[in-house]
């Protein structure tokens, strides 16, 4: 049989803060169906899934667990990975966001962002709820309060780090609208569209320094990577992505 070719497939990473529910096992199966197919179809095929470790609920959570955050993780991400093995998921990577060649690489895209100036320093200014530790602008309150707990908010400032999402708005609009098949199906293509792209992107907030479980941003250790940078960048770095010169397989 000819060789058709690489086709790199992946699921989303499944969140370890508890356990998995039957959505995660759904796509898992989905995806390895797919990934099944395409090898008896003639692909070479590289599946990856894994977890997404990071971030203040899995502290507040391991917290309450009487466990160190990485403890509860390995808990966590092992019973993810059991299951997924029961299963018999034919996966070729499983990726944790704890995992060192991902942490390092993550750390160096932060740098290479900064060094371009496409992260900057600034300040995340809001109000802040204390029982969600989350900010909100004034208009996604509701009454004055947290639109999530219902609770007090405050005024508050916090330093952080920004993505310049706004720098990239026009490009991904003309590639989205000269490759219609990029996102599928249709209606997700024109949810991103008209509910993000077209009214205006915002600078993405893309550190925290208000808890320590994240991987730390290698030049301002008070700072630890926000999970949009940290578990995102799991599709690429799980394949051997390298600032300094990626991998045969990412190639
Ligand atoms: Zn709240």
């Amino acid at each position: 049989m000819t060789n058709k070719g690489p086709y790199y497939l992946t699921t989303a990473i499944a969140y370890t803060s508890g356990k998995p529910h039957i959505g995660n096992s759904y796509e898992i199966v989905l995806a390895d169906s797919v990934a099944r197919y395409k090898r008896a179809d003639g692909y070479d095929v590289h599946f990856q899934t894994g977890s997404d470790e990071h971030g203040q609920k899995i502290e507040t959570r391991a917290i309450e667990e009487g466990m160190s955050p990485k403890e509860f993780v390995d808990m966590t991400a092992g019973t993810i990975k059991h299951l997924w093995d029961m299963m018999n998921t034919s996966y070729d990577r499983f990726i944790r966001t704890t995992d060192a060649d991902h942490e390092r690489e993550v750390q160096k895209i932060f740098k290479r962002f900064y060094e371009q100036g496409d992260i900057y320093k600034g300040a995340y200014e809001g109000m802040y709820c204390t029982e969600c530790e989350a900010f909100y602008t004034s208009s996604q309150l509701k009454d004055g309060k947290c639109p999530e707990c219902g609770g007090e908010v405050h005024p508050a400032k916090e330093e952080a780090y920004f993505f310049r999402m706004s720098k990239y708005a026009d490009r991904l609009i003309r590639y989205i609208n000269e490759h219609p098949e990029f996102i599928q199906p249709v209606s997700r293509k024109n949810e991103m569209m008209n509910n993000f792209l077209l009214p205006g992107l915002q600078d993405l907030c893309v550190s925290r320094t208000s808890f320590k479980w994240g991987i730390p941003v290698d030049f301002d250790d008070r700072h630890v990577v926000y999970v949009w940078l940290d578990a995102l960048s799991n599709y690429i770095t799980g394949i051997g992505y390298d600032t300094d010169g990626s991998s045969d397989l990412y190639k």
